[in-house]
């Protein structure tokens, strides 16, 4: 675990997620000619001003309408204050809770912060030129007529419906009608940094709100924005356009957006602050700090009044100083001592993280390195199928030896260890002699019974076998020692008297390890050997392992990976011990839409029913084979056959001629019983519903006679 790899992966990731953050944040961005709105592409970290419209007018169910009545602006007042007065909370705002100790009764906090204020400016001629031109192409519909902005009814004035009745009137109208466009924006992003200013709380848990260092840097900010020959400014129409002609020229341009603008425009300042308080938590404080946009409006207004990729980074002041607090959810054992359970802070809206100078600050976009696991492999033999396969004692012996010894590192542990880590420690302690006492006891079991001795031998020959030219050689510690402790399970088939073992099938296990740690490998190592002790032990035939899958994709997937395993065993099997029993063969038990599961019946488009399957032409089912690999030659020319006589869909590999060990249908694994079933979770329920499934725990009734089984299918007799 010590050595560090994935450096060159982890400076490839940070490049794409500095990009993403860049980009997702707008953080380049200076000016952006239309069409670009800020709230359509600034997406972190965005505190938008909050809008509310009056509230619908509420109906008075007697149907009087006499009376006074609250006015719209009335309501809204009413409403701002309500929320405003009430909590915070229902603003937009993001925070950072931390823990901090000090030995004072106030706590102060230096502040910075950094967004970003988006200010639309008029575009040059040349853009709204192009502008023009982007929403010709996007729309016919973008260019209006109105007459309004060229008349003096004002902001309320609507266009009257042209009339269009008579020749000479529309003529007129036309005339008047002189061709106009929408004005774009074009938005410039303005940075701003409010330098570390104070909060000094009480920790009485009064809340202390600071704004006035935001609002100076947020005015200067507005004003001299505005103060700008192309700030844009409302229009006195309800509508923002000017004429095309007004395009022919800079001069022209500009003229006619001054005419247009509204004398009485005063600019808005969003109202953004910063509220913090305390609480007494254990022996020390836990500190809220928020930052808050409070802009409050019953409208839409011309600015745009959000801050957009907010940032705040505290710090508490000496004597105060940032506790670590520990991530609840871990649980108080010895792999969460440290730092690994300890955080700085809590976010919300935002994610808390450690900053130099013993401050927490916020992300927006955080990220999250997930250590790869390496298996220790210093303290233990090389565990190799081929000595495995061999002698495995020495390999065991090797095995045993280093899990005791790691349980006598862990006493050691305990002794010195700290009391809130201890009782954990010692349940996991538990849990792993445990594990060992079950290693144990498998390994007992083999020496007890030669036969499943043999049956693990000539499973490690098997995968050795099967490995060899993808250049794997050996097993994982976790997969040998799931399957050796395993085995007692196994035994307890033959063993009924032996308490130990029979206790062991009162358990289920689960097996967890990462996504390609080689839990497959794991217990296709056990199925294997569970293969051979059946036929070692007399069961000639029947169901040895049933392997369920949550998707029929998992499932599909599996199957070319189990099948290869099988048909390598089955050589074994048949080499090793001849006339042991029937051959070990695969069944897909999947139900109804995945496979032609029932053989008579069209099936939908998957499968056509056999009747017409077996009349296709050779070929044509091809494309519904479940396997595409032949696990005898490797070519990828596995084929679809109807065995009309036999009433099997066999799968035939075209290359090496040979027919694959799998029955597709349900029916077929009814009647044949393979030794390892592969499908979906939901199967399962069949032992509610179908009386075959009986057949995979109990075996057929007159095992050896074949068709006999078919004969169980009392209801399918026409398969006969
Ligand atoms: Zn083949």
């Amino acid at each position: 675990m010590s050595e560090v790899t994935g450096q060159g992966e982890r400076v490839i990731v940070d490049h794409l997620a500095d990009s993403l953050a860049r980009w997702l944040g707008d953080r380049d961005g200076t000016r952006h000619a239309p069409p670009w709105e800020p709230r359509q592409y600034v997406v972190l970290g965005v505190l938008p001003a909050t809008i509310s419209p009056p509230a619908p007018a509420t109906t008075d169910p007697d149907g009087g309408g006499a009376g006074p009545q609250e006015s719209p602006e009335q309501t809204i007042e009413a409403s701002a204050v309500e929320v405003l007065g009430a909590d915070d909370t229902a603003l937009p705002a993001m925070a950072l809770t931390f823990l901090v100790a000090t030995t004072e009764n106030r706590i102060k906090l230096a502040v910075e912060l950094d967004f970003a204020l988006y200010v639309e400016e008029y575009p040059t001629v040349q853009e709204q030129r192009d502008y023009v031109g982007h929403l010709a192409t996007a729309t016919e519909a973008s260019q209006v007529s109105d007459e309004s902005s060229d008349s003096e009814s004002g902001p309320a004035g609507r266009v009257p419906p042209s009339s269009g009745s008579a020749d000479a009137e529309s003529a007129a109208a036309a005339h008047r009608h002189r061709r106009q466009t929408n004005v774009g924006g074009a938005w410039r992003r303005l940075n701003i940094h409010v330098d570390d200013f104070l909060l000094d709380l009480h920790t009485t848990e009064e809340h202390i709100t600071v704004d006035a260092p935001i609002a100076e840097c947020v005015r200067a900010a507005v004003t001299g924005h505005f103060s700008g020959e192309m700030a844009a400014r409302p229009f006195r129409t309800r509508t923002r356009t000017i004429s095309l002609d007004d395009l022919a020229s800079e001069d022209q341009y500009r003229h006619a957006l001054q005419e247009r603008e509204d004398p009485a425009f005063e600019p808005l300042y969003p109202n953004l602050k910063v509220t913090g308080f305390v609480q007494r938590i254990g022996g020390g404080y836990l500190v809220s700090v928020s930052f808050t946009n409070a802009t409050f409006l019953p409208r839409r207004q011309f600015q745009d009044l959000s801050a957009y990729d907010c940032r705040m980074r505290v710090y508490p002041q000496s004597p105060a100083a940032l506790l670590s607090q520990r991530f609840e959810l871990a649980p108080r054992d010895y792999r969460y001592m440290d730092d690994v359970s300890l955080i700085c802070g809590q976010g919300n809206a935002c994610v808390a993280e450690p900053l130099p100078g013993g401050g927490v600050g916020t992300t927006t976009l955080p990220r999250f390195y997930q250590h790869a696991v390496l298996h220790r492999a210093d303290h233990v033999p090389p565990l190799a199928w081929d000595d495995l396969a061999a002698d495995p004692d020495p390999v065991l012996d090797g095995v045993e030896s280093a899990m005791q010894m790691y349980l006598d590192e862990w006493d050691a542990f305990l002794r010195g260890v700290r009391d809130d880590v201890r009782p954990e420690s010692m349940r996991e302690r538990e849990a792993f002699a445990s594990e060992v006492e079950r290693f144990q006891l498998g390994r007992e079991a083999m020496r007890g019974d030669p036969r499943l001795a043999q049956a693990f031998r000539m499973a490690n020959a098997v995968f050795g076998e099967t490995n060899a030219a993808k250049g794997y050689d050996q097993w994982r510690l976790f997969q040998l020692v799931y399957i050796v402790s395993q085995l007692p399970a196994l035994a307890a088939r033959e063993h009924r008297d032996v308490a130990e073992f029979v206790r062991e099938v009162e358990f289920a296990d689960v097996l967890w390890i990462p996504t390609g740690g080689g839990k497959t490998e794991a217990y296709l190592g056990l199925l294997v050997i569970a293969l051979f002790y059946d036929r070692l032990r007399g069961k000639t035939r029947g169901v040895t392992a049933w392997l369920k899958f949550p998707l029929r994709m998992l499932s599909v997937q599996q199957l070319a990976r189990v099948l290869r395993v099988l048909v390598t065993a089955e050589r074994h099997r048949a080499a090793v011990m001849p006339g042991s029993g029937a051959p070990f063969e695969l069944g897909y038990l999947v139900g109804s839409s995945n496979t032609p599961n029932q053989l008579r019946y069209p099936a939908g488009e998957w499968w056509p029913g056999f009747a017409v399957a077996k009349d296709s032409p050779a070929g044509l089912l091809d494309e519904r084979r479940l396997v595409a690999e032949c696990p005898y030659c490797g070519e990828d020319r596995v084929g679809l056959d109807v065995d009309a006589d036999a009433v099997r869909i066999k799968h035939v590999c075209r290359a090496c001629g040979k027919t694959l060990p799998i029955y597709m249908s349900d029916e077929e694994v009814y009647r044949y019983l393979p030794s390892v079933l592969v499908g979906t979770v939901d199967k399962l329920t069949g032992f509610a519903f179908f009386g075959e499934f009986t057949q995979f725990t109990h075996g057929a009734r007159w095992p050896g006679v074949r068709r006999s089984h078919v004969s169980m299918l009392s209801s399918d007799s026409e398969l006969l």
